[in-house]
Order: C-alpha cells, then sequence, then structure tokens
C-alpha cells in the first residue's frame, strides 16, 4: 500500500437527533491520509501502481480537468513509488494555473493541455493507440481512475468497516469507489451513494463495466446533487459551516458535503430504522473550497 491504513480513523458522530432516531452515525476519515490528495483516489491506483512497477513500466499516463483530484493523486501517487507521471489536461495551458496543476506538477507531474475537442477524443480507440505510441513506456489510467482495476483498489477500503455496520455511504463521481465499495459489502450491508452529478443515469451501466458480479443491495440517494457538478447554494455551506463547528470535520461542497448532507436528511426522513449503524466514508479532497470566497468558510 501507498500509505499506512492503520492510521485512517472512524469518527463516531453525536448529534440529538441520531440519538432520538436511535441510529449510529460515523464517519471513516480517508481525507487524514493526506491534506491534498483525496484518500478513496489512493486506493483506486493501488493496482495501477503494483501493475506499472511489476511490468517496469517507466511511469503512468493520466487524465483530467483543471481541478482534477484525480491528477494531484497520480501525480502524488507515483513521486511516491518513483514512477514519472503524465497528466493530459483538458483545455489550453491557461496563464494562472489552479492550486490542483500547481500541485500537479510540484508532484512532478508532466502536463500536456490539449484542446477540449481533442480531449473528447479520448475514449476513442484510434486516438489512444495513437497516443500510447507516443508513450510506450507508460501505464495509461482512463480519466477519475474509472476501470475495474480502479474499483478493485477502492474494494479494499471495506476492509476498515466492520460486520456491525448496516449502512455503508459515499459520494459518486464515476460510481468507480462505490463499485468498489459493492464489491466488499456484506450480505446484511446496503450501500447508499449520494451522485454529485445531475442526471447521472447510467450507474447500473457503470457498475456492470466496474464490476463482474456483484450485491444488488444499494440505494442511490438522487436528489442531493444541489443542481449538478460543483454547484452549490448557502444552505449547503451553511451545513458544512455547522458540520465542521461540531464534529471538527472539514468536508468539500463538490462531493463529501453533499453526501453528508444527504445522509443526514435521510435520519431525518426516517429513512434508517433503530438500531442501525451507518458509516460515512468522507473520501478526502479539500482543494476544491479553494474556490470559495475567502471567509465562506469557517474551517
Ligand atoms: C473523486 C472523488 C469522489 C468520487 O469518486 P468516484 O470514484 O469517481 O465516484 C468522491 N469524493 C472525493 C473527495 C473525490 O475526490
Amino acid at each position: 500500500m501507498l500509505f499506512p491504513t492503520n492510521d485512517i480513523a472512524l469518527l463516531h458522530l453525536h448529534e440529538t437527533y441520531f440519538t432520538e432516531k436511535r441510529v449510529g452515525v460515523a464517519v471513516l476519515r480517508l481525507d487524514m491520509i493526506h491534506p491534498v490528495v483525496s484518500g478513496n483516489k489512493l486506493f483506486k491506483l493501488n493496482y495501477f501502481l503494483k501493475e506499472a512497477s511489476q511490468n517496469k513500466y517507466e511511469g503512468i499516463l493520466t487524465f483530467g480537468g483543471a481541478y482534477s483530484n484525480h491528477l494531484v493523486a497520480t501525480a502524488y501517487a507515483c513521486k511516491t513509488v518513483g514512477l514519472k507521471s503524465i497528466g493530459i489536461v483538458r483545455g489550453e495551458a491557461p496563464e494562472n494555473y489552479s492550486h490542483t496543476l500547481i500541485d500537479c506538477e510540484h508532484y512532478g507531474m508532466q502536463l500536456h493541455f490539449i484542446s477540449r475537442k481533442d480531449y473528447g477524443l479520448i475514449d476513442d480507440s484510434a486516438y489512444l493507440e495513437a497516443l500510447q505510441k507516443k508513450h510506450p513506456t507508460y501505464l495509461f489510467i482512463p480519466e477519475g481512475g474509472y476501470h475495474p482495476l480502479g474499483a478493485n483498489g477502492a474494494a479494499d477500503i471495506m476492509s476498515l468497516i466492520d460486520n456491525e455496520t448496516t449502512h455503508v455511504c459515499c459520494a459518486i463521481g464515476t460510481a468507480t469507489t462505490f463499485s468498489g465499495l459493492l464489491a466488499g459489502l456484506k450480505k446484511n450491508q446496503q450501500l447508499i451513494g449520494v451522485p454529485v452529478l445531475k442526471g447521472l443515469i447510467d450507474i447500473k451501466e457503470r457498475i456492470n463495466y466496474l464490476l463482474a458480479d456483484h450485491s444488488s443491495n444499494y440505494y442511490i440517494a438522487d436528489h442531493y446533487h444541489f443542481g449538478g457538478y460543483a454547484k452549490k447554494n448557502d444552505s449547503l455551506i451553511m451545513f458544512m459551516n455547522d458540520f465542521y463547528r461540531k464534529h471538527q470535520v472539514p468536508t468539500d461542497f463538490i462531493y463529501t458535503a453533499k453526501m453528508m448532507f444527504g445522509i443526514s436528511d435521510m435520519i431525518k426522513q426516517n429513512y434508517f430504522n433503530p438500531g442501525d449503524k451507518i458509516v460515512c466514508i468522507h473520501t478526502g479532497g479539500l482543494q476544491g473550497n479553494q474556490s470559495l470566497p475567502a471567509g465562506a468558510l469557517v474551517f
């Protein structure tokens, strides 16, 4: 593993309405693995890194936007294990780099900017083959680690969750983390996913691509995306500040705040039964918050 998993805390939360509804709520703090790099991204990368090292690749090449948590995580992970990294970035090179891109370079990633039009071709096999010819010593990882090997890596998160847990919850972007968790789910457990994009209607197809066979004991809480990817409103920001004041757990408005908001709301709406033990996966990655106006957050 790239990082010590015994440092990952399971934090039990205390709220009056959890007690009233008689549910236990804990947060699995993957955000504590690293201050910048999203914990779930490192899990998703684990088996790709193994494959690259075993097969003597020189480095890893992957794809993402200028704010991609996956790009930074790849840069960081490659540096940690002594591999080179190339990031193919969507859009022309900006005059001022985002924090994400600065971090990528800091971890030694070579950035190649391509037009949005060309970026649209990265799912095209001819385009990928040409790119692979240009970088024959690099292992390619799809954007967001969206690949069965990425889901395999995320499945290892389940080894941190005990059998008493009745519900495991996470935010959904590409659904790779969600699928990995589903792979490791026990019979008595249900997985709840909170999509952070609007109209993510192909989750079933995604799971089928990522996992050979799997439990269907999951629920998609599809109404907590706040209008779409990286969309937010005052009530979400207020929730983040309240959550931090009460629990000293920072969340980000793109992923983990929407998940925690959703689960909190579902508890209030009596989705859960008395005695249920809920574990919410804090996937990490707070740098999205840097795009908020100064002073919006209390942390
Ligand atoms: C990328 C990311 C996710 C989404 O993970 P997927 O595997 O793409 O669904 C969730 N939370 C954080 C903090 C992330 O950076």
